[in-house]
């Protein structure tokens, strides 16, 4: 390729890791601005130019029908289900579904490589995002690494290796920025395979939060908001230490999460051709989200390896959300022994399988909403996606 037909991107300089980011603050570390596709920020920063419904278009053929719930909550989807590997990965996040479907795709030659994030020898939280290209390279990226991690920080180098298939791995923030500029990066094929993702944290917030939380941080190997109301907490001799979200101490915790993360409606990853999560699910499964036909085919590669069961739902979550808008505004934190007695109680009567997912989306969003209203006002009108409003609405909020 000469100069002349060059993309204008590849003129563009990647930022220096001291400089401040176009989304200032809100910045969530995605990497696009580590590339020199940091020419397209502007359009796509998930936090400077929101356009979810635009690119659910373009990807998936329709955007959210918003007369359908189920679409304000989960997004475009076409099917769903419950699932988990037979054989189960050992020191996966979950079951390892995310690791099994990628090495999957690689073996059978559908891609070329795989955006993923392991860990530096270092920290094994500190995000270090690569391209795999051998299945040992993907299996050492399993687990989450519960920090902003720069996945895209890769881009470059998928240009310059001449990959024409591609599979990245990612959440909500990474893969909008992905999608639009997709159309960049010279592929033939991209497969997205996404995670939800909320309340993420620095390098430094995590430690905080272990610090705040958990009896013994330095061990911490693992950690998940559990669908039984509790954190579960892995240490490195594989036990297990659970603390009961009513007892979080959200005074020292509320300036923990990244404001990126305060200002995100975008929990199920709306832009992935597939979702693996876990919190529409029974205790103990992942949830699978398939958003198009591309997301189909890839579970398709891993259906001998999971059993599956189909989603269900019960309880109201409703309540339990109003009350904890207020409780949560205040920074309420319940004596240890009330929390674990409302821990054991909510777990019996509480919400479960897709109405627990609709809990945890509720009180992000109507959080979430409140801090936007509060801090970027101005952003709020174009910030806010409808679904997400629509979601809001359904509750009384503290007044500003
Ligand atoms: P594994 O096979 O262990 O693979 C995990 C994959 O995640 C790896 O390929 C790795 O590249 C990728 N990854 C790890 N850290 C990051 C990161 N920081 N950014 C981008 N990619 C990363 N699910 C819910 O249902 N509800 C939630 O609230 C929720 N919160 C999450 C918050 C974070 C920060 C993350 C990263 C994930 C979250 N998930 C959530 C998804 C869930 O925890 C599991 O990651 C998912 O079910 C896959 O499990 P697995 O065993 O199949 O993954």
């Amino acid at each position: 390729m000469t100069a002349i037909d060059s993309p204008k991107h590849k003129k563009a300089k990647a930022l220096k890791s001291t400089s401040r980011r176009p989304a200032k603050e809100l910045c969530s570390e995605c990497g696009l601005c580590d590339t020199y596709y940091i020419h397209y920020v502007k359009e796509a920063c998930a936090f400077i130019n929101q356009q979810i419904a635009e690119l659910e278009a373009e990807t998936h053929g329709r955007s959210r029908n918003l007369e359908n719930q189920d679409d304000w909550y989960f997004g475009v989807h076409q099917d769903m289900m419950a699932a988990r590997k037979k054989q189960p990965i050992p020191g996966a996040q979950w079951t390892g579904i995310v690791s099994t479907i990628a090495i999957e795709m690689l073996d059978r030659g559908m891609v070329e490589g795989v955006v993923c994030v392991q860990n530096t020898k270092e920290d094994r939280f500190q995000p270090m995002p690569i391209i795999a290209r051998t299945p040992e390279e993907i299996l050492a990226a399993k687990v989450n690494k519960p920090t902003l991690s720069p996945n895209l920080s890769v881009l470059e180098q998928i240009e310059q290796s001449g990959m024409k298939r591609l599979l990245v791995i990612g959440v909500g923030c990474q893969i909008q920025a992905l999608r639009a500029v997709e159309k960049q990066l010279g592929l033939e094929k991209l497969y997205v395979l996404g995670t939800p993702c909320v309340d993420n944290v620095t390098r430094a917030g995590l430690q905080k939060f272990l610090d705040t939380t958990s009896k013994s941080p330095e061990t911490v190997v693992y950690y998940e908001f559990m669908q039984d109301f509790r954190v579960h907490f892995k240490h490195e001799d594989g036990s297990i230490e659970t603390v009961p979200f009513f007892g979080l101490n959200t005074k020292e915790l509320k300036d923990v999460f990244a404001p990126s993360c305060m200002t995100c409606f975008d929990y199920v990853n709306s832009l992935a051709d597939l979702v693996v999560g876990y919190m529409g699910a029974p205790f103990g499964w992942q949830w699978i989200v398939v958003r198009n036909d591309t997301g189909q085919e890839m579970l398709e590669l891993v259906k001998d390896q999971i059993e599956t069961q189909p989603v269900n739902s019960s309880g109201d979550r409703r309540n339990a959300v109003q009350q904890s808008i207020p409780a949560y505004d205040k920074g309420v934190t319940l004596p240890m022994w009330a929390a674990k007695l409302m821990g054991v109680v909510i777990q019996k009567i509480g919400p479960k399988g897709l109405e627990y997912a609709r809990f945890s989306i509720d009180s992000h969003f109507t959080r979430n909403y409140l801090y936007v209203k509060r801090n970027y006002p101005e952003k709020l009108a174009d910030h806010v996606p409808e679904y997400a409003q629509k979601i809001v609405n359904q509750y009384k909020l503290p007044p500003s």
